[in-house]
């Protein structure tokens, strides 16, 4: 039978109500743990050509009741649905923020680039660029030490509108990079008036380097020789073998992202390894 559920939704299946209440619960979680800030930023590093620390990026990570450490995958698909995403991305933003200041009084951390991801809705939100600016402000940063993450997914729909954005955070300073590249929408026509920084190479293909796919190398080489083309860094993400970090670098790419050099790893940990680093 048909029955009016508590937000007079109808359900036709008790297992399906069920999903929805712990969908609905796990909600109100991820409300509170943005609101006491109980997420915690893992720091991946990322290295140069020459093997030299340039910084991390900020992957978040949700400590559960049980101990675990709850991947975003498993919740940032739900915090873009709810909206939540924004109140989350301006925490992430401003914990980095914070670790940016931090670092500025300690030489072997000053310097160090922090990159955060953006959600396509984040993007969308117009008090964005307003946001950065003020945690910048805050904490006194160098506005290039932070590094936005977009994907290319903000493309969709009203281009005009996401060029205006990306050129109000540039005129603030702030780094920009384009994740995921590859993947998406990318048209080459106005990669090139964007004012990207930096070109992340989509995992995806660095992992299929080394099986001797002609088409993920030409891919590879491709973005390499373009971004070099447009004056941007390029760097790969995903570099787990030699075979990989050497094909990359044999085709100039700038920067290096994976497990070859880190997992992303608990602050105090990143520090102690940027702290280990030989002085240049
Ligand atoms: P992403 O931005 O593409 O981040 C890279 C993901 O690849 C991370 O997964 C990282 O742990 C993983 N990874 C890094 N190196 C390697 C490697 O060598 N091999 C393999 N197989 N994987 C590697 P993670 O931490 O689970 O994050 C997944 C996604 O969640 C991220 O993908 C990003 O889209 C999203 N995300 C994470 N933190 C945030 C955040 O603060 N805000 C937003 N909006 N999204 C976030
Ligand atoms: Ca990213
Ligand atoms: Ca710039
Ligand atoms: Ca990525």
């Amino acid at each position: 039978v048909k029955q009016a559920g508590r937000n007079g939704v109808a359900f036709f299946d008790p297992e399906m109500e069920a999903a929805v209440r712990q969908r609905h619960q796990l909600q109100l979680e991820l409300a509170r743990a943005i609101d006491t800030g109980a997420l915690q930023l893992y720091l991946q590093p990322q290295v140069d050509a020459g093997g030299r620390l340039l910084g991390a990026e900020a992957l978040v990570r949700w400590p559960r009741e049980d101990g675990t450490l709850m991947a975003p995958g498993s919740f940032i698909p739900l915090a873009e649905e709810t909206g939540l995403i924004v109140p989350l991305g301006n925490a992430v933003l401003q914990q980095a923020a914070a670790l940016l200041q931090r670092w500025q009084s300690e030489a072997a951390l000053a310097g160090l680039r922090l990159s955060v991801n953006v959600s396509a809705r984040q993007f969308r939100d117009p008090q964005l660029a307003e946001h950065v600016r003020q945690v910048i402000e805050q904490h006194r940063i160098p506005p290039q030490l932070l590094e936005l993450e977009i994907t290319e997914s903000v493309f969709l729909g009203d281009l005009e509108a996401a060029r205006r954005t990306l050129q109000a955070l540039d005129a603030l300073g702030v780094s920009l990079a384009l994740d995921d590249f590859g993947t998406g929408y990318s048209s080459l026509a106005y990669l090139a008036e964007l004012p990207f920084d930096t070109i992340k190479i989509d995992q995806r293909f660095v992992a299929r380097l080394g099986q001797h796919s002609r088409q993920d190398e030409a891919i590879i080489t491709t973005i390499i020789a373009l971004g070099r083309q447009l004056q941007m860094q390029v760097l790969a993400e995903g570099v787990e073998t030699e075979d990989q970090e050497r094909y990359l670098l044999h085709h100039g790419c700038h920067g290096l992202q994976g497990y070859r050099y880190g997992r992303p790893m608990p602050v105090g940990q990143f520090e102690a390894l940027a702290r280990a680093q030989p002085t240049p």
